[in-house]
């Protein structure tokens, strides 16, 4: 049930401590929480960090067992400009460990066998993946017409639209269960991937706007280098928010970009982040009511006597969309949320099985494989997890982290776990050809997952301006606002600390 708060001059009952002048409040220690308090901290802000549960990270965290490392979230993500100086920042550049050059293999499965994802126009000609008929549809991909004034439209129908119906089944359709744990039906092409939109608003075609955008990039990385070695040293690795940054995106990511973890998984990070940030981290500290006192904002956390507030100048609300329903809020801030509340969050569960190398037949040579709806298996996706990145097993091991659930299939993420390992197992042997049984299991389930940018995701997106237009001094960010990837979200924790820095300055 979502609250209004309404004071009207009443002093709530207990004391209220004052913010140090210019102070913050960062609401949610995700990784975005966490990068935008780093960066308001870096800043001299003086800034509190509040999470609800009793670990920083949100998505993001790694256990170790026996030797097994499983990631309960994100395996990996793609760098960036802002993200190797965070990286540097933090003095982790030593933990730092690069994805297995394996892992530009992708695979798809047709037919239930496994077949690599072309990665070059030839192999695209000469892949198995698609039959005749889809790849001449390919190659006329610059003769079809683009709509004027399309409203938003969904990735299914623009891809079936530009590139036909099997590249949607084969090509799309898994990597969109990848990245959004999502079905492409529902998915909003503008707002989950804003710069393949754009090709065909731009050039007309998918595949001209490539070549001119790659030739643009080549250009432009030509033109960085000369200025870098002339001493100009701007961020060249700004992220664009969307799901195009995602490291289980295949073509769309920045060709320099590296596909990194930590030598003792993601976790690493949040951790770093999080010990930078001791004495202004509050765990186990949900906020639960928003409200504005003259020219600043309380915070208020805790229940029934033992409520604390802090008055502050501007707030960060870094926790998810849903976050709001739970709390109460002035109306300033309620009138808009509905939307932003609504955004559709489909459970999904990761499994790490760790097994003999002995007990499966496939070499295990990529990234992992993916799994088309029309395939109809129990599992999204598997990725290959000690390929990918060093010592993730013991000797003579192996690991496979398996998506389950998501919007394709909700219902069999919210399985028990030897319900899943059961179902798994299934998909496993057939695909990959494992026998014998796991020796080592880590499950994680995620109620919410992973948020959907659906169509109709502008109502989100101006919900949330709005908000911040008619609020001087709050700001929301997260994955649900500037991009989901571990990338964007890095990229949107630094953007909002300039942005509360600047305001912070300006308005005293
Ligand atoms: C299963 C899974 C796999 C993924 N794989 C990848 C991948 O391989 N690569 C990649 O780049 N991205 C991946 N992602 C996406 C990426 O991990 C997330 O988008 C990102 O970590 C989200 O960070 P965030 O800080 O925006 O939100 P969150 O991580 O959701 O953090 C929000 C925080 O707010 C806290 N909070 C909520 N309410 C309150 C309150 N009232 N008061 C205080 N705190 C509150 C929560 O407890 C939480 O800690 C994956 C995501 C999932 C779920």
């Amino acid at each position: 049930m979502s609250a209004t708060v309404d004071r009207r001059g009443a002093q709530p009952p207990y004391e209220i401590e004052r913010g140090e002048p210019r102070s913050v409040a960062v609401i949610g220690a995700g990784i975005t929480g966490l990068v935008a308090a780093y960066e308001l901290k870096r800043q001299g802000v003086p800034v509190t960090l509040y999470e609800a549960t009793g670990q920083a990270g949100g998505s993001i965290g790694t256990s170790l067992a026996d030797g097994f490392l499983a990631e309960h979230g994100p395996n990996s993500f793609v760098s960036s400009a802002s993200v190797e100086t965070l990286i540097e920042q933090l003095g982790l550049d030593d933990d730092v460990v690069e994805a297995n050059a394996d892992a530009n293999r992708r695979y798809v499965v047709r037919n239930g066998k496994l077949v690599p994802f072309p990665m070059t126009p030839l192999a695209m000609l000469r892949t198995p993946l698609l039959s005749k008929r889809a790849k001449l549809r390919v190659l006329f991909e610059p003769l079809v017409r683009g709509v004027r004034d399309a409203e938003d439209e969904s990735v299914a129908s623009f891809v079936r639209r530009r590139l036909g119906p099997e590249v949607l089944d084969y090509a799309v359709n898994p990597f969109v269960a990848a990245i959004f744990a999502s079905d492409p039906e529902q998915l909003s092409m503008l707002h989950a991937f804003p710069r393949v939109y754009a090709l065909e608003k731009q050039y007309g075609s998918l595949s001209r706007g490539l070549m001119k955008s790659r030739q643009a990039a080549i250009a432009a990385r030509k033109e960085a280098r000369l200025a870098s070695d002339q001493g100009d040293h701007g961020d060249q690795g700004h992220n664009q928010p969307s799901g195009e940054h995602d490291p289980r995106m295949i073509s769309a990511a920045p060709v320099s970009a590296r596909l990194i973890s930590f030598r003792d998984g993601l976790q690493s990070l949040t951790d770093a982040l999080a010990q930078a940030l001791a004495n202004t981290l509050k765990l186990n500290t949900p906020v639960r009511l928003l409200h504005r006192e003259k020219e600043r904002w309380v915070v208020e956390t805790g229940h029934d006597g033992a409520q604390r507030a802090r008055a502050v100048n501007a707030i960060v609300l870094a926790a998810p969309a849903h976050a709001l329903t739970a709390m109460e809020l002035p109306a300033a801030i309620r009138q808009y949320a509905l939307p932003i509340e609504q955004v559709e969050y489909p459970p999904v569960s990761c499994l790490t099985l760790g097994f003999r190398r002995s007990d499966v037949a496939h070499p295990l040579d990529g990234f992992g494989v993916l799994v088309p709806a029309v395939e109809k298996r129990n599992i999204l996706g598997a990725l290959f997890s000690s390929t990918l990145f060093p010592d993730r097993a013991p000797d003579d091991h192996v690991t496979i982290t398996v998506f389950v659930g998501g919007g394709r299939q909700p219902g069999i993420a919210r399985a028990h776990t030897d319900e899943l390992v059961k179902l798994v197992r299934t998909d496993l042997r057939d695909l990959l050809g494992v026998r014998g049984d796991p020796v080592f299991a880590k499950h994680v389930y995620w109620s919410r997952g992973i948020p959907q940018y659906s169509v109709g995701y502008d109502k989100v997106k101006s919900a949330a301006d709005a908000t911040e237009a008619s609020n001087p001094g709050l700001y929301l960010t997260g994955n649900y606002r500037h991009g989901v990837s571990v990338g964007d979200c890095i990229a949107s924790g630094q953007q909002v600390a300039q942005k509360v820095a600047a305001w912070l300055a300006h308005s005293s």
